[in-house]
């Protein structure tokens, strides 16, 4: 049985979005199909691995209920405001489910500027699998239904490389540089529009926009403490790619450190660390202040008005991100009552001895599970102080501290063994990421830092 779209974005004004077919692929061919998230939309199994299936998911043959469009926004990249970004190499389809389904690399579209609309095969399965390990690991996400390879090269820094197409699941598109995209405009009625249709589709407990815009920090200070408590540096926190569902959305250079070290970046263009480790609080809150500047219009008849109400909403953001990365950082120490100043004690520790950040909080799981580790030899004092605010609790723990993330050096060796026709480690690690918190045997050398020759210290944007 074919798959039935709703549309809801679509019922907004024309301007919100351009109709964009995909464009046509030589030889599609399907990678990896997640049949669980299949089952949770309601997406027949066998439809969805017929011909008319991969039609869908290469963009060659799409079902009859599909409306494609490009989503119109605008952005703040690195700080600096673009006033048309947009859909460049996106196509959402139409909506299952309440979630929005979009193919990513499908083509050009109106809003490609100089790009080529198409996406490498390598950042489609990079964000195959970040994201579905974000989704194991517990953190609100977009999430991966599908990786297509296109039969197609694309052509890239480092040459011509084999295309692909990333189907993503999200709970809607919509960022605040959608918002901004109509505050530069001076289009208040959009604003207007758009603003009760995140409501609606969102926030519907929200009784007024400062409710809803209360309820957006909220979900971006837990989102960003869960981001920090897993090591996990998103890369480009633009306001384009902050969801105001409160998704983490668009895996590009980002990464789960290894080795802690709070000012580390991994976006190759990331010159001032603005999207450092540590930043990322202040950064969302900064995104933030960029959407509380889109609602002001709306929230009073003057600016004067408007400013305390959305001040204080924002003010609300620091306590809120507070409370729970130390809740997050007691959960993971097994220690309900650990002190702000011990957390930070263990983060110094971390950060001075370069201690990787997951095997540290691993082997302290065991340490509370009674079980030998080496790993703390040389910081006896620190171990000692942290057992004498026990007991710890051990399964708090194990159920917070992952055993298994995605490496970067993984993520590359799968790439890079995919590049040369061979699937088996993509397939391995989409296995592996599925339990994070089970001890798995068969992956145990999953759980490892790369040794020095496999390093990833940058990677690059996801085109
Ligand atoms: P991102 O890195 O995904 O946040 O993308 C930033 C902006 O660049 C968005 O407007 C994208 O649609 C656009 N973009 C990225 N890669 C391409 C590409 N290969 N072709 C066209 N537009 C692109
Ligand atoms: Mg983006």
């Amino acid at each position: 049985m074919s798959i039935s779209f709703s549309h809801t974005y679509t019922e907004l004004p024309d301007r919100f979005y351009s109709a964009q077919a995909p464009s046509q692929v030589p030889a599609p061919e399907l990678l990896q199909l997640n049949e669980e998230l299949c089952d949770e939309l309601g997406i027949d199994l066998d439809w969805i691995r017929s011909e008319q299936g991969l039609g869908m998911l290469s963009g060659n043959e799409l079902p009859e209920s599909a409306h494609p469009i490009s989503q119109a926004y605008a952005g703040h990249q690195f700080g600096n405001f673009v006033p048309q970004l947009g859909d460049g190499r996106a196509i959402l389809l139409g909506e299952i489910d309440g979630k929005d389904l979009q193919l990513k690399g499908a083509g050009r579209t109106p809003y490609s500027r100089g790009g080529d609309g198409k996406s490498a095969l390598g950042p489609v399965l990079r964000e195959y699998l970040v994201s579905e390990a974000m989704y194991a690991l517990g953190v609100p996400t977009t999430r991966a239904l599908a990786a297509v390879a296109t039969g197609e090269a694309v052509h890239r820094q480092e040459g011509p490389v084999p295309g692909g197409i990333f189907t993503r699941v999200a709970a809607s598109h919509i960022r605040v540089g959608t918002f901004q995209y109509f505050l530069v405009r001076e289009d208040q009625e959009a604003l207007q529009e758009l603003t009760q249709y995140a409501i609606k589709r969102h926030y519907p407990d929200a009784e007024s926009i400062i409710d809803f815009f209360k309820a957006v920090v909220s979900r971006q200070a837990t989102l960003i403490a869960q981001w920090m408590s897993l090591g996990f540096i998103h890369g480009v926190m633009n306001t384009d790619n902050c969801s105001i569902s409160g998704e983490t959305i668009d895996f590009g250079p980002c990464a789960f450190m290894d080795e802690f070290d709070p000012k580390k970046v991994f976006s190759s263009i990331d010159r001032n660390s603005r999207y450092s480790w540590e930043n990322q609080a202040r950064i969302a809150h900064w995104n933030l202040t960029r959407l509380a500047e889109c609602l002001l219009p709306l929230l009073a008849e003057t600016p004067q008005d408007a400013i305390p109400l959305v001040e204080e909403a924002l003010e609300a953001f620091a306590p809120q991100f507070e409370d729970k990365y130390l809740l997050c950082f007691r959960e993971k120490l097994g220690l309900r009552t650990a002190s702000e100043s011990f957390i930070n004690q263990t983060l110094s520790l971390l950060a001075d001895h370069r201690l990787d950040f997951t095997l540290f909080f691993r082997n302290l799981t065991r340490v509370a599970m009674g079980e030998d580790s080496d790993f703390f030899a040389g910081h006896e004092k620190w171990l000692s102080e942290w057992k004498s605010y026990g007991p710890a609790d051990a399964s708090l723990m194990q159920s917070k501290n992952p055993i298994i993330i995605p490496r970067n050096h993984r993520i590359e060796e799968a790439i890079t063994a995919a590049y040369n026709g061979d699937f088996s480690y993509f397939h391995r690690l989409v296995k592996a990421f599925k339990t994070p918190f089970q001890e798995q045997a068969e992956f145990a050398d999953l759980e490892t830092p790369p040794r020095e020759h496999e390093k990833v210290r940058e990677t690059f944007c996801g085109t």
